[in-house]
């Protein structure tokens, strides 16, 4: 690590750090009084560079939680929310418009999947998944010909798809969700096409997409109870970077199309270039009926969330205010004009040529920088697509038996990294790398090398 002049405020940083400690309460932290931590406390960030109370710098290397694409202190979209800055912050969308949402509108409808032609805003993943879900639900009464039997949905084991109730309903991970079980509502299940932990303990190739054709099954047997599937597609990120063999999105599309159910592609993790393309169901070339975007959508600058829908789910909305056709739902800052700014900036990068070409040769050369790892006896598997990357840490790499969680082996394998100047947070056992898509070449040596000496120096127990 380089170290930096702290500077003057040291002393009022050190009153802030017990400030926080005497009233933040952080998100899924275990808030151990007992044992006090000393978390990083950021003050300036710099390209893909955090730099924290001491002058310290660390390489982001998980994108500050998968949202930041371009890095920090990005001069064009500093500047596109400055200049916005300069004409309105914000004013509500409840029966008004503001310049930014109706051009960001207009921009994602141009490169989303062709078919998705209208743009409901919210503010974060959750919010944008809670909509969709019940746009969904709502959908199907007053669809033509309605089907208000068609009111449960279909989801992933281990599915995350953000914090609020709808959102955990259709979440399957029991640390964060199982808790809350009699607050929510009933979900059919499916099993995650999960290669290294096949569900159904097959083997590919021989397997024949078993997975795939049971989801099928699944949305046919269950089609008139179901208002819609909802998947991430192509990667399960928070499940722990669980990439799904191709061809699984496109049956599962497929499945919902033949028996009249919709599909809610949950982009908020994968969207936005971090797969190697604009969106993850850009891969199978498919078009889900709900696309919910957050996350990356400002380049990681500021709240802001999107619910992409067809033309026909729209229209089932429309009609004279006597009908209460409306969906009665919305947020204060819905399509905040300060980000949307950011967004129309951010995206402007984006489809820059090559950029996204790019992507894909930087996550080719991060997972090159790790092939030091592959006969380590405790790294079961590397999975990655685009800049998305987990290597999944195993007590016993024949067996593939995971360590005991009290083990905290992610977590302590972070810990070794951040001392090596990389940030990083784990899922469990699985170390996620997921850097800024501007990340250098050169900066991808560097984080490579942190995150294998970490492993090493956890787990030195050596090879295979
Ligand atoms: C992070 C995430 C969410 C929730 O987004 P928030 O902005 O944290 O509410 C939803 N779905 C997926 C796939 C995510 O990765």
């Amino acid at each position: 690590m380089t170290s930096e002049q702290p500077g003057e405020e040291a002393a009022d940083l050190e009153l802030l750090r017990q400030w926080d400690w005497d009233h933040v309460w952080h998100p899924f932290e275990p808030h151990d009084i007992g044992a006090p931590q000393k978390p990083p406390l950021f003050v300036r960030g710099e390209g893909c560079w955090l730099i924290d109370s001491e002058g310290n710098r660390v390489l982001d290397g998980v994108s500050s939680l998968w949202c930041n694409l371009h890095g920090h202190r990005v001069p064009d979209i500093d500047q596109a929310i400055r200049d916005q800055l300069d004409q309105l912050a914000h004013s509500s969308l409840l029966g008004a418009i503001n310049i930014p949402a109706a051009r960001l509108a207009r921009k994602l409808v141009e490169v989303a999947p062709k078919g998705l032609s209208r743009v409901y805003f919210s503010d974060d993943g959750a919010t944008a998944v809670e909509a969709a879900l019940k746009i969904a639900f709502q959908y199907q009464q007053q669809r033509p010909n309605p089907q208000p039997g068609k009111n449960r949905f279909l989801a992933l084991n281990e599915a995350y798809h953000g914090d609020t109730l709808g959102a955990v309903a259709v979440g399957d991970i029991p640390r964060f969700h199982r808790q809350f079980g009699p607050l929510l509502f009933p979900v059919k299940r499916v099993c995650q096409p999960f290669c290294y932990r096949c569900p159904l303990n097959l083997k590919r190739p021989e397997c024949a997409l078993a997975c795939a054709s049971e989801a099928t099954e699944l949305i046919g047997r269950h089609a008139h109870e179901l208002a819609a599937v909802i998947v991430e597609p192509v990667v399960q990120g928070a499940a722990g970077m669980v990439v799904a063999p191709a061809g699984w999105l496109e049956a599962v599309a497929l499945a919902c199309k033949r028996f009249d159910v919709l599909l809610i592609a949950d982009e908020v993790a994968t969207g936005f270039g971090r797969t190697g393309r604009l969106f993850a169901c850009e891969h199978e070339g498919i078009v889900p009926d709900l696309m919910c975007l957050a996350k990356g959508i400002t380049g990681g600058y500021l709240p802001l969330a999107a619910t992409l829908a067809t033309e026909a789910v729209f229209q089932a909305f429309c009609g004279p205010p006597s009908e209460g056709r409306a969906f009665y739902h919305g947020h204060t800052y819905s399509g905040n004009p300060l980000g949307a700014a950011a967004a129309l900036a951010s995206l402007e990068m984006l489809l820059k040529p090559g950029y996204l070409a790019e992507v894909e040769t930087k996550g080719k050369q991060l997972e090159a920088g790790l092939a030091v790892l592959a006969k380590h006896a405790h790294v079961g598997e590397i999975r990655r697509k685009g800049l998305m990357l987990g290597i999944e840490l195993v007590a016993n790499s024949v067996t593939r038996a995971p360590f005991g969680a009290a083990e905290r082996v992610g977590r302590r394998v972070t810990d070794h990294a951040r001392s090596h100047g990389v940030l990083l947070r784990p899922l469990g056992d699985v170390v996620v790398v997921m850097p800024p898509l501007s990340i250098t070449g050169a900066e991808i040596d560097l984080l490579a090398q942190a995150v294998s000496r970490a492993i090493f120096e956890t787990l030195p127990e050596g090879f295979n």
